[in-house]
């Protein structure tokens, strides 16, 4: 099925976006983050991952800018990404945090914008933001990170435009189900973030042992799970080894019988925040 870095899904507006990308949770601005963004953008990666939160727009925003330019590319071939904080939800104050994510990336439009947790009654106010974003074609997908089941049903019942994207902690040990099925049932596309379970995995003996089957690491395992999932997925390094690494996962496919021993691995289980039962 996908048998390169650049193999993009259709989102349900027509949009394309690369099954693989870059997550830059938790890196810095500086050097390291500016290197990261350009390795990627070097070893083939199109798709960037960021949020307002992560308080680094601006080196994601410059290493683009180096990036495209010694890889002979342009702005339009790539996909960038990026996040509503909480407490910027709402319609005028979601609008203004759009354009400052904006500005800081130094872009004229966003390829997605996600609203990055569902927090209550405020959601629904910052998606028309969104929704008005979209229509006046200031950005090319919107969607939401943090949605469960519940909270897609009520942003639909009153929303013109169905997200085109679920962001969610997806891994090995927490394969969200329910989550998976109603975003395939309504054509919202799933994507996973943390889908190495922020490194956790990497021992773990049935993974190692899948792994050494197909002459494959951990890491890649996991990834080639997720896309043949149909699941989008963004696993974050600095490192340049990694990057190749984690992206050399186009050559290969697992057979249904691990893609089951994979999906087994499940205990519902969360490295990150509860969307249930946060309180940020
Ligand atoms: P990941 O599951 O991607 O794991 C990242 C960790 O694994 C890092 O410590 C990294 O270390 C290590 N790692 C990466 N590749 C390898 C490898 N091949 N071998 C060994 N170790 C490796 O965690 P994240 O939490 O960063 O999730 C990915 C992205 O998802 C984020 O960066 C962010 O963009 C997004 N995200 C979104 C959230 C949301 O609420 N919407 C919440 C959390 C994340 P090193 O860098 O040293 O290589």
């Amino acid at each position: 099925m996908n048998t390169s870095l650049q193999n993009t899904t259709t989102l349900h507006n027509g949009v394309k976006m690369p099954w693989l990308g870059l997550g830059v949770f938790k890196v810095e601005e500086g050097p390291e983050l500016v290197n990261a963004v350009k390795f990627a953008i070097k070893h083939g990666y199109r798709s960037i991952d960021t949020a307002a939160i992560y308080e680094n727009e601006a080196g994601v925003g410059q290493a683009i800018r180096e990036g495209i330019k010694e890889a002979g590319i342009s702005r339009e071939d790539l996909f960038i990404t990026s996040k509503v904080w909480n407490s910027d939800l709402g319609y005028e104050s979601t609008i203004a945090a759009y354009e400052t994510s904006l500005n800081k990336l130094g872009l004229d439009y966003l390829d997605l914008y996600l609203i990055h947790w569902p927090v209550e009654n405020k959601y629904k106010e910052a998606w028309r933001a969104l929704e008005t974003l979209y229509k006046e074609g200031k950005v090319k997908a919107i969607g939401v990170s943090n949605f469960q089941v519940h909270h897609l049903q009520d942003l639909m019942n009153d929303a013109k435009v169905k997200p085109m994207v679920n962001q969610v902690e997806y891994h090995p040990r927490l394969t969200q189900k329910e989550v998976q099925a109603f975003c395939k049932n309504n054509d919202i596309q799933l994507e996973a973030w943390s889908p190495l379970m922020q490194g956790q995995l990497i021992n773990h003996p049935i993974l190692m042992e899948i792994a050494k089957k197909y002459n494959k690491t951990v890491p890649q395992i996991i990834i080639r799970w997720d896309i043949q999932n149909g699941v989008i997925t963004i696993p974050k390094s600095t490192k340049e080894h990694r990057i190749i690494e984690n992206s050399s996962v186009f050559d290969f496919n697992l057979l249904e019988e691990d893609m089951e021993r994979i999906n087994g691995l499940n205990q519902d289980h969360r490295v990150g925040p509860d969307p249930d039962n946060f309180d940020f």
